[in-house]
């Protein structure tokens, strides 16, 4: 039974955690050139305070959670902790979303474990040249063998994430579309947000929903509508006859607040309600000073409550309202 409701009458049942702050590629949108300023290890949660945080939910209703960062995948022991979340009998899914790039070498032993449904892999380019601008790092080779063997798995569903960037790849939007026409992919075009660890940029042209929207309809005459769950983050369609769909995600535009299902931890502890609101309370201190399971229900009960009623709110009732933080520190 479902113990983590808000205000607003929404029932919280998906958590987003981030295993790290740290990652091997630098996008542009997500962070500058030399990084973040990492946090020391000891101020990350550790695995078995992850597991703990996340069995706590799972009792109050959570079933659903995705593994972010940072990149997952180089936090070391990320496989082992995979396998021990796969036993909490309570979660129905456990998704990932990673850059690829150190994903080739663990994907066999992923599409063991049951309770991994998707992978959303981030893909901003088809071209190698191009993905190395953007990323700043020469891997494109390492993701598309992820995505070659990820297209071609009968067990994980494979969602590509693309950050539209003005001036950088809108001209691929369309071949993206175009991968779905033969492959059962999912790929979603996700608004640009400021989250990039330096702040808002100027952008010759605004691709917000509307825009991408409008450009797909540009080229397609004919485009589906999905019916969605309830708390999707994207606004999905398909090209009649294609074997995969496409979505849009009005991360910025903030459209799909209303059916917000989800709560965020960081990979320092940070409990947020919301992408833009700052950070709630460090779970973290709040286990290292001693909380017992029965605390931290109260807890996670009494903080949802509070879910702010949607993403502009949330950024309203920041005390720096200039939004910078990185993503990667947010667990996107
Ligand atoms: N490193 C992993 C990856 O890239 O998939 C997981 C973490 S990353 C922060 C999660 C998602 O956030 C990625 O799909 C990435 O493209 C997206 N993202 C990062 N910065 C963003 C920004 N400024 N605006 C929109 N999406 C962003
Ligand atoms: Fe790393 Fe993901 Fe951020 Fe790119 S988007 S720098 S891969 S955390």
């Amino acid at each position: 039974m479902n113990q983590l409701f808000d205000k607003h009458g929404r029932t919280i049942n998906y958590l987003r955690l981030a295993i790290t702050d740290r990652c091997n590629l630098r996008c542009q949108y997500c962070m500058p050139e030399a990084g973040n300023k990492f946090v020391e290890r000891k101020q990350l949660l550790t695995f078995k305070e992850m597991y703990r945080i996340t069995r706590v939910l799972s009792e109050l209703g959570v079933n659903k959670v995705r593994l972010t960062g940072g990149e997952p995948f180089v936090r070391h022991d990320f496989m082992n902790f995979l396998e021990m979340l796969s036993f909490n009998e309570n979660l129905d899914e456990i998704n990932i979303t990673t850059n690829g790039v150190l994903l080739p070498k663990y994907l066999e032993e992923i599409e063991k474990l049951q309770k991994i449904k998707s992978i959303n892999l981030s893909l901003d380019t088809l071209k190698s040249d191009r993905f190395e601008t953007i990323t700043r790092q020469d891997s494109f080779s390492k993701v598309m063998e992820s995505f070659n063997f990820l297209k071609s798995s009968k067990k994980i569903k494979l969602k590509l994430n693309f950050v539209v960037q003005s001036d950088v790849n809108t001209d691929e939007i369309i071949n993206f579309i175009e991968l779905t026409k033969n492959e059962n992919i999912a790929v979603r075009f996700i608004e640009e947000m400021p989250f990039n660890g330096i702040g808002q940029k100027d952008f010759n042209q605004l691709w917000d929903f509307k825009t991408i929207l409008a450009h797909i309809q540009g080229h397609y005459s004919d485009i589906n509508p999905i019916e969605s769950t309830k708390s999707s983050t994207s606004v999905n369609y398909q090209i009649p006859t294609y074997k995969g769909t496409f979505g849009i995600i009005p991360a910025f535009t903030r459209t799909i607040c209303n059916d917000c299902n989800r709560i965020r931890i960081t990979s320092t502890g940070m409990f947020k309600n919301c992408l833009f609101d700052e950070g709630v309370f460090s779970v973290r201190d709040f286990l290292r000073n001693g909380a017992n399971d029965q605390d931290l229900k109260e807890l996670f009960i009494n903080t949802v409550h509070h879910k702010p009623e949607n993403g502009f709110v949330a950024e309203q009732n920041r005390n720096n309202l200039n939004i910078s933080e990185s993503m990667s520190n947010i667990g996107g």
